[in-house]
């Protein structure tokens, strides 16, 4: 008999976007250090590729890879409409209107949201994240009557009784800081909102408590700089909150709590222009469709090209464009076969769970090292902005960009500090919820249930853990790649480009 599925089992999921796992210490993080030691730690956890937050949180509400869900990039061309548009998601509004116009089909797995509203359960949202992930965390919440809060942008919250509500209580909504600002009163915000008014109101079956930070100071002011550290302490300050509620009145009444980032954050130390290096092979590149582009180079730390002449000799031409460069990395293109795509040297997007209709003819990460920053954290990236090197950056397959943290607590779990060292990752978080819950998961999930984390299951937790190097390359350039498997779900640990890639396991070439 499995003991630990209750119906009565409700979850708190606190999010910190963009926290490295090696920041958590006593010193700077000591509510989450203080959960780790009542439950259990995953602590070869991470994300999915591209680890882009508006890729991640998809993953984690879908407990699935973006080839399922759809969400590829943090922005994308979407090539169903005449004549092709960008589409951005940070833009709550416009992801609304793509749902209604595609029918409900923004997504293309079932959420979090959608499977609980079906079972008369609910999910509320409480994030200080752009317009856009706020939305993505529950895209459908009016549909069902759920709760969506941000705490800057009133077109994310829903219903509009909640946002005024909390105004009444709390005073207006405050506009995000200028970049490089500690957004901390946000953080503070949310946090008493969902103690003092969503949980005493509407106990709600599954909650998403999400801080935006540290994940805009890093990008602004540099991952172990003293604003990062700021902002990192203060949400920790918030969890703690969280934790003081839950040991008081929450624990003994079935809460669980997991808390979870959605990538980790490497450092920028060379920027570089990829839109040069395509002019220099005859392409017309821009960051946009448009007349006379033959080359659409979507902006971001996610290298993605799209083009509009899709042919093989067209994709090779520019594969070759960027593989002669220094700081060009791991490539994939359509699947040729079980492990190349169709450009010689790539890798087939399917290897790296991207394979979908809005895929970018080329997805490419730069290059990566494993070079120490000033602040000491291990990571260094060539990168293509036009902000100033030394910054946070993330997206790609450097194994720092791809950790994330993963802790579960509460009386469906193992309480006693437990380091869980079996690979997981985000797209379990919510099998593993719904398992606690006694809910049936949807069948196109990726992720598995953390059956190492539960206490009381009577179900082996996998034991089988097979790691898989990939390697591929074409003249000069050479990548591998490397991916771990438990049961039938495969967690990437990182991709490097010529030597330098991790041996010792089983080879695919
Ligand atoms: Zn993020």
């Amino acid at each position: 008999m499995t003991v630990n599925k209750t119906e009565q089992a409700r979850f708190v999921v606190v999010s910190f976007d963009g926290l490295r796992p090696d920041l958590i210490d006593s010193a700077l993080t000591p509510n989450i250090v203080r959960l780790k030691e009542r439950g259990v730690t995953l602590a070869c956890h991470r994300t999915v590729y591209p680890s882009e937050t508006r890729v991640a949180f998809p993953s984690l509400i879908t407990g699935a890879t973006p080839d399922q869900h759809g969400m590829i990039g943090n922005k994308y061309v979407d090539r169903t409409a005449m004549p092709t548009r960008y589409i951005d998601t940070s833009d709550a509004k416009r992801l609304r209107e793509l749902d209604l116009e595609s029918g409900g089909r923004l997504m293309s797995a079932p959420t979090l949201g959608e499977i609980l509203a079906k079972r008369g359960r609910s999910l509320a949202v409480l994030a200080t994240n752009t317009p856009g992930t706020t939305r993505l965390f529950h895209h459908k919440a009016e549909d069902f009557g759920h709760m969506r809060l941000s705490g800057h942008f009133p077109e994310a919250c829903t219903p509009d009784t909640l946002k005024l509500e909390i105004e009444d209580r709390f005073g207006t909504l405050p506009p995000a800081p200028p970049p490089g600002t500690p957004d901390l009163e946000a953080q503070e915000l949310i946090t008493s909102a969902f103690l003092e008014v969503v949980w005493p109101k509407s106990k709600p079956d599954v909650t998403i408590l999400s801080f935006g930070e540290p994940d805009t100071c890093s990008h602004f002011s540099g991952t172990g700089a003293e604003k990062t550290r700021e902002v990192i302490a203060f949400c920790d300050k918030q969890l703690g909150r969280v934790i003081d509620w839950w040991e008081a009145e929450a624990h003994n009444n079935d809460v669980q709590i997991a808390v979870i980032s959605d990538h980790g954050h490497i450092t920028g130390h060379t920027r570089v222009s990829v839109a040069d290096s395509l002019r220099r092979a005859g392409f017309s590149p821009s960051t946009a469709p448009g007349v006379d582009v033959d080359a659409v180079v979507v902006p971001g730390q996610v290298g993605a090209i799209y083009l509009p002449d899709r042919t093989d000799r067209n994709v090779i031409k520019a594969v070759e464009a960027i593989t002669s460069e220094p700081w060009c990395g791991c490539v994939f293109t359509a699947p040729k076969n079980e492990v190349e795509g169709i450009a010689p040297g790539t890798f087939g997007r399917h290897l790296v769970g991207v394979e979908h209709a809005r895929s970018p003819d080329i997805v490419f990460s730069f290059r990566t090292d494993d070079s120490v920053d000033p602040f000491g954290l291990v990571g260094g990236t060539y990168y293509d902005n036009d902000r100033r090197t030394g910054l946070g950056l993330h997206g790609g397959l450097h194994p720092k960009e791809l950790a994330a943290v993963g802790v579960l607590a509460g009386t469906a779990f193992l309480d006693s500090g437990l380091m869980s060292r079996t690979p997981s990752g985000i797209c379990d978080v919510v099998p593993t919820i719904l398992e606690v819950m006694d809910i049936e998961r949807s069948q196109g999930m990726t992720g598995r249930v953390l059956q190492e984390a539960l206490a009381n299951t009577s179900a082996a937790a996998d034991s089988s853990i097979t790691p898989d190097i990939f390697e591929t390359g074409s003249g000069a350039y050479s990548q591998a790649l490397r991916r771990v498997r438990v049961g039938t779900s495969i967690y990437l640990d990182g991709g490097w480009v010529g030597s330098g890639a991790p041996t010792a396991a089983r080879r695919h070439a």
